[in-house]
């Protein structure tokens, strides 16, 4: 198996990156270099730049905005994204609410939504956990009762990341309490405007306002607004979860990680000589970059032989197990070789309220963005589940 890429392909590439040279305007560009995080309207805005260019949903079936590109040249794209680097699209539009519309959506749901959510007109978040509804998503309560042409709903929801931003959430409800817990889901988009909906932050252990707990009360959702049959949300949502947890892997951001570190390593000075010198070092390096190696070719094969739209891949599962652990040894080496500066904690700089003229920059975002960032092993199904799920669709046991 020949694994290098094409003479195409690396046209390709390089078109990619030219691209991301010219494209990123300079304050988002010199945030992400930063780490700082990006504002709702500096994402807007760089969403519409690849818009524009028609790369906002390379992955999405051509006829509703997808670009028609090879598995290949999807993975080189999303590769020199992280490396560039630039935004990441919004995961919950792109990877997650997107395909599902065009998966199960009705034509007229499509047209109305797919558009305003491949531009960023319409943010979504994903009301799926619940208080005791986390790893076992099956036993969530959110009610929903059909009144007429709509549906009254009432529950809560937990850990809603970016609620706060979003004009829409698509949501998990209980809509049958007698039936088995997976046949009793059915999957709604709910307009954040609708009266009832209280968001209230939870603010982590970073100081960062990202996620949510969200109270629904008596909250009226269209029977226009629910994503195919009645009880059949858990279809859907595995779906989306397999999707979601493709998206994980990111191996792009681990190469990014590894490669600051070994920058960062030639200016630190190691007992009479740059710590990339040092033996120790290097090792741990050479063993990070070829389990990424290998992560990108299994990421390569899985993608290639992408299931059929409409038939969650259970084999996601691996990307989303090993591309988190990656992510976190690269993130824990980052900030392993800048020490103690790294230790630094400015909240204001990090939202890039200012942007010091400090000769440390580089170092205050390395514990706060990258190193807290370690809950990309829980989101998404925790990586203890996606074991489970490998042992039982894919080992049989
Ligand atoms: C930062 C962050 C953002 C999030 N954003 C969202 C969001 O936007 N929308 C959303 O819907 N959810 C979101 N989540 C929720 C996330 O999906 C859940 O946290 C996750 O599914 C785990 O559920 P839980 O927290 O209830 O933990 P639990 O399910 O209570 O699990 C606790 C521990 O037990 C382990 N465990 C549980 N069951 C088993 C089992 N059967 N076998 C082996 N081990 C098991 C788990 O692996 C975990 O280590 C977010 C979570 C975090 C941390």
């Amino acid at each position: 198996m020949d694994l290098r890429f094409t003479a195409d392909e690396l046209a390709f590439r390089d078109e990619v990156q030219q691209f991301f040279r010219i494209a990123v305007p300079a304050d988002i560009r010199r945030k992400c270099v930063l780490g700082q995080r990006l504002s709702k309207p500096e994402l807007q805005r760089w969403t519409r730049i690849l818009f524009e260019k028609g790369w906002a949903t390379p992955a999405w079936d051509p006829e509703w905005g997808g670009t028609g590109w090879s598995p290949v040249q999807q993975y080189i794209f999303k590769e020199e994204l992280h490396m560039a680097p630039a935004p990441e699209p919004l995961s919950f539009n792109v990877n997650m609410i997107g395909p599902v519309l065009i998966a199960f959506g009705t034509d007229e749901q499509k047209r109305r939504f797919l558009p305003s959510i491949a531009r960023l007109d319409y943010w979504f978040c994903q009301g799926f956990s619940e208080p005791g509804a986390g790893s076992d998503l099956a036993s969530l309560r959110t009610s929903a009762r059909l009144e007429g042409d709509h549906y009254m709903v009432n529950g809560q929801k937990l850990w809603t990341s970016t609620a706060h931003h979003a004009e829409w959430c698509f949501l998990l409800v209980r809509t049958d309490p007698n039936a088995k817990k997976q046949q009793g889901i059915t999957y709604l988009l709910m307009d954040m405007r609708s009266p009832g909906i209280t968001v209230r932050p939870i603010v982590t252990i970073d100081g960062h306002h990202e996620t949510n707990e969200m109270f629904l009360e008596n909250v009226r959702i269209p029977v226009g607004n629910r994503i195919g049959e009645e009880n059949k949300g858990w279809d859907y949502a595995k779906y989306l979860l397999g999707n979601e947890r493709s998206g994980i892997a990111r191996v792009g951001i681990s190469k990014m990680r590894v490669r600051r570190a070994k920058e960062l390593a030639r200016n630190i000075d190691a007992g009479g000589r740059p710590l990339s010198e040092d033996r120790g070092f290097r090792e741990r390096v050479a063993l990070l970059e070829i389990e990424l190696k290998a992560l990108e070719i299994t990421q390569m094969r899985l993608i290639s032989a992408a299931a059929p739209a409409g038939k969650p891949d259970p084999k996601s599962s691996i990307l989303k197990m090993k591309g988190s652990e990656l992510q976190q040894a690269a993130a824990q080496l980052l900030l392993e070789t800048a020490g103690y500066e790294a230790m630094e904690f400015d909240r204001d700089f990090l939202r890039g309220a200012h942007s010091t003229p400090s000769p440390h920059d580089w170092a205050l975002t390395i514990a706060p963005n990258h190193y807290f960032a370690r809950h990309v092993s829980i989101v998404g199904g925790s990586n203890e589940i996606q074991r489970n799920i490998l042992a039982k669709t894919v080992l049989g046991l």
